[in-house]
């Protein structure tokens, strides 16, 4: 994939930061974006091709086209959007209000509906590729996720949607559902429960895979994995995909 240019958003941790590195090891170069400049610069300075940070808040209107605007100017051209950046609470329904929902829809969903809006073109242009990181909480509701869930429902209709569309214009779609990484996010998840139960976060964290009926927390490389691959030609025939890379963890069609 030598002289292919991706953009992946929210690459300075977690999920983003292993898809930017396994895009990397492919030789696509890489425009990385999110708010923690320091971080995201670490996270560039250790790729093996030539990338580029660009610190941004995507929930603003202007970041996209500015991100769209670096990757043109320094390397001419797009051929990937990875749009990973999310940020969506979990709690109790009745104590989310209205700018909780707003800013839940506002990252995930409006800043990656945004982006593809303003790549299109260029994704026309290289006969490229779009992976949208979703979560499998868009299949399956769950009581504490009620946002998060809604947002990643939204994120996956939208991708058939573009991938309909994209029929037309060369420009593959598809989406990748994590479960439960070992990032930063679930560790937050893990500590909350250890408080609630007055347990060691080792413990929660056992009891939490087995609630959820996975042997074990996913690694952020195995969701980076499944994105190089499906941004690759040898994904060619996939158009719409909604791919669940879960250890097992949904069980309904
Ligand atoms: P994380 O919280 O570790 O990292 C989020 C990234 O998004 C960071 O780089 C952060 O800087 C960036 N970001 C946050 N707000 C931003 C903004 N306003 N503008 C620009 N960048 C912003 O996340 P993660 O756990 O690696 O998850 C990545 C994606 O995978 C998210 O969309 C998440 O919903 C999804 N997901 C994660 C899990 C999981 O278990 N970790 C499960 C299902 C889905």
């Amino acid at each position: 994939m030598s002289a292919r240019v991706a953009l992946v958003t929210g690459a300075s941790r977690g999920i983003g930061a292993a898809i930017a590195k396994a895009l990397a090891a492919d030789g696509v170069h890489v425009v990385a974006a999110a708010r923690s400049a320091e971080a995201l610069q670490a996270v560039v300075d250790a790729l093996p091709v030539a990338s580029v940070a660009v610190p941004c808040d995507l929930t603003q209107a202007e970041a996209a086209a500015h991100l769209v605007d670096i990757a043109v100017q320094r390397f001419g051209r797009i051929d990937i959007v990875v749009n990973n950046a999310g940020a969506t609470p979990r709690g109790d329904f009745l104590a989310f209000d209205d700018a909780a929902w707003r800013e839940g829809f506002a990252l995930k969903f409006f800043g990656a509906t945004r982006l593809c809006r303003v790549a299109w073109p260029h994704l026309v242009a290289t006969q490229g590729c779009i992976v949208n990181i979703a979560g499998i909480g868009g299949r399956t509701g769950s009581a504490e996720f009620t946002i998060g869930g809604s947002v990643n429902a939204a994120l996956l209709n939208f991708t058939k949607a573009l991938a309909d569309r994209g029929v037309r214009d060369g420009v593959r779609v598809n989406a990748v559902n994590p479960s439960a990484i070992a990032t930063e996010r679930t560790q937050v998840r893990i500590d909350r429960l250890a408080a609630e139960r007055g347990i060691e976060p080792g413990a929660a964290a056992t009891e939490l895979a087995r609630e959820l009926r996975v042997a074990r927390f996913g690694r952020p490389e195995e969701i980076a994995e499944v994105v190089a691959f499906l941004a690759s030609d040898r994904a060619s025939y996939m158009q719409g995909a909604i791919v669940d890379v879960d250890g097992g963890q949904t069980r309904t069609l």
